[in-house]
C-alpha cells in the first residue's frame, strides 16, 4: 500500500516528462515550419481560412504602401519624384499595382475615353502621353505615341521627369495628361506640353473630379482654365459628365502673345485614395 503512492508519483513524473518532451517537439515544429511546408505535409482544415487572412494582411500592407507613395508623388516636385524612384525602382511597381486596384473600382477609365477620342481622329496624329503608367494608350492605338513616365518598365516608355522631355519643339499633335498632373510643379508639365506641341495641336487633360471641385476642397476650375488659356491654349470642350473625373480639351493657340505675364496657377490638392 505504502509503495503505491510512491509508484504513482513516479509514474506521474514520467508522464509529466513525456508530455513536456512532446510540447518541446511540437513547439520546435512551430518555429521551423514554413507555412507551405505545413500545408503540404499535414492535412490542415484551417488552410484556406489561414491563407485568406494572410492574403488580406498582404493586401492591406501593399494598399498602405501604395497610398504612401501616392501621397509622396502629389506632394513633391517632378524632379524629387524622379530621384525617389531612381533610388528604389521597385516602388514604381508597388505604386502601379495599387493604382490598378483603385482603378478596378471605377465604372469607366478616362484613358479609354482618350483612346476612343484618338480612334475617332486621324491615326496620323503624333501623340505624347505624359505620365503614361503602363503605356496602355500606346499599346491600343494606331498613332505614333511617345510615352513618358518616371520609370520605364517597357522599351517603348521614355523614363524622364515630364517637365523635361527629350523631344524637339513643335513636333507633336496631341498631348495627353491622364490623371498625371501630380507634382507640385504641375504647371511646368503643361509648359513642356506647350513647347513640344505644334500650333493648333491638342491638349487633353483628364483629372480626378474632386481636385477641380471647390465644394470638395478642390481648385476652382475657372482659375485652372484661365491659367491654361494664358499659357497659350484655347478651351474647346469641358466634359464634367463622369462621376470620377473631368475631361478638358484644349487647342494650342497659333500665335503666342509676345509679352508673357505671370500666370496665376491654382494649387491642385493631392488625390488621396481611401482605404478599401
Ligand atoms: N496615364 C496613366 C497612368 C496614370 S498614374 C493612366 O491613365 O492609366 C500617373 C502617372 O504619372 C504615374 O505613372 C506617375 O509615375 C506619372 N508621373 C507623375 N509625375 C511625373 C513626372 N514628373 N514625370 C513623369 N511621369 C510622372
Amino acid at each position: 500500500m505504502e509503495d503505491r503512492p510512491r509508484q504513482s508519483k513516479k509514474r506521474k513524473r514520467d508522464k509529466h516528462r513525456k508530455s513536456e518532451k512532446k510540447k518541446e517537439n511540437s513547439s520546435q515544429l512551430n518555429v521551423t515550419h514554413q507555412p507551405n511546408q505545413a500545408s503540404s505535409a499535414l492535412p490542415n482544415p484551417t488552410k484556406s481560412k489561414g491563407s485568406t487572412f494572410l492574403d488580406k494582411m498582404r493586401a492591406r500592407l501593399s494598399g498602405g504602401h501604395f497610398r504612401m507613395i501616392n501621397e509622396k508623388l502629389y506632394t513633391c516636385s517632378g524632379k524629387d519624384a524622379l530621384d525617389y524612384f531612381k533610388e528604389d525602382p521597385a516602388l514604381f511597381d508597388v505604386y502601379h499595382t495599387g493604382y490598378q486596384e483603385q482603378m478596378s473600382h471605377w465604372p469607366e477609365l478616362p484613358i479609354n475615353i482618350i483612346m476612343k477620342w484618338l480612334k475617332d481622329h486621324s491615326p496620323s496624329l503624333v501623340v505624347a502621353d505624359f505620365g503614361c503608367g503602363d503605356a496602355r494608350l500606346a499599346k491600343n492605338v494606331k498613332n505614333k505615341v511617345f510615352s513618358f513616365d518616371l520609370v520605364s518598365n517597357d522599351p517603348s516608355v521614355i523614363a524622364c521627369d515630364m517637365s523635361k522631355t527629350p523631344l524637339d519643339s513643335s513636333v507633336i499633335d496631341v498631348a495627353v495628361f491622364c490623371l498625371s498632373l501630380m507634382g507640385t510643379n504641375y504647371p511646368n508639365y503643361l509648359k513642356e506640353a506647350h513647347r513640344i506641341l505644334k500650333p493648333s495641336g491638342w491638349l487633353l487633360i483628364a483629372e480626378v473630379k474632386s481636385r477641380l471641385d471647390p465644394n470638395n476642397g478642390g481648385a476652382d476650375p475657372k482659375k485652372f482654365l484661365k491659367a491654361v488659356s494664358e499659357l497659350g491654349f484655347t478651351s474647346v470642350l469641358k466634359d464634367y459628365s463622369n462621376k470620377m473625373f473631368v475631361l478638358l480639351y484644349f487647342k494650342k493657340k497659333d500665335k503666342q502673345k509676345s509679352e508673357m505675364k505671370e500666370i496665376e496657377w491654382p494649387e491642385l490638392k493631392p488625390c488621396l485614395y481611401k482605404r478599401r
